[in-house]
């Protein structure tokens, strides 16, 4: 799951991220505006946390121009007027959800992941496919009922190929899906955490190589 964070106070966002991270979740972090809005408009994220009150292009602008655009990500704004009335107009400027400051890292996590269930096709809780399972939540995975001990990163792919129901998902789109904006487009690291993934699951083998094309479960 791959999140981007809109928030003009560093230490928030700095700490949202890294409690984020901890969980598993490729992070970007913007500290204006302009440049998130620019970020959220060429990078496939999941959700956007966004803040209202941001110097320079405010985030009730971030959120209509995200909303015009037809992005696929979903927008979960914060903000520190915690009242009906930001929240009503937070949604009708095409948020999706709203969290008023100051709040508790557990609820946004929960809310991120209800949100990010919500982008693109509906997906259950626990993902399942073949004798696989996994559950975001929890962060655990499981084959043939044998729990898999996984790094954020080989569950991050797993994850991404069991949301694409028999898809073929490209490196490129692994990358996007799975590292930040950190990770160097040219290394193999989609390639070695795929091989090393392809061990944990064990045989039979579950992760085929489509040449040309990328991978599928
Ligand atoms: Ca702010």
């Amino acid at each position: 799951m791959r999140v981007l964070i809109i928030e003009d106070e560093e230490a928030l966002a700095s700490a949202i991220a890294r409690g984020l991270r901890r969980e598993g979740m490729a992070v970007d972090v913007s500290l204006d505006g302009q440049g998130g809005l620019e970020k959220a408009l060429v990078t496939a994220y999941d959700v956007v946390i966004l803040d209202r009150n941001l110097p320079g292009l405010h985030g009730d602008d971030v959120c209509r121009r995200l909303a015009e655009s037809g992005t696929e990500a979903r927008i979960l704004m914060l903000t520190a007027a915690g009242g009906l009335r930001d929240k009503v107009a937070g949604l009708n400027l095409g948020a999706d959800d709203y969290l008023g400051k100051p709040f508790a890292f557990e609820e946004l996590v929960a809310r991120l992941r209800a949100l990010s269930r919500r982008a693109g096709p509906p997906r259950p809780p626990v993902l399942r496919r073949s004798d696989v399972e996994l559950d975001p939540a929890s962060r655990r995975a499981w084959r043939q009922g044998r729990e898999l001990e996984l790094t954020n990163k080989e569950f991050g792919v797993l994850e991404a190929l069991l949301s694409a129901s028999g898809a073929v998902l490209s490196s490129e789109e692994l990358l996007e899906r799975v590292w930040d904006e950190n990770a160097d487009p040219f290394t193999n690291v989609v390639r070695v955490a795929v091989m090393t993934l392809r061990k944990k699951l064990g045989e039979p083998p579950l992760i085929e190589t489509v040449a040309g094309a990328g991978y599928r479960l």
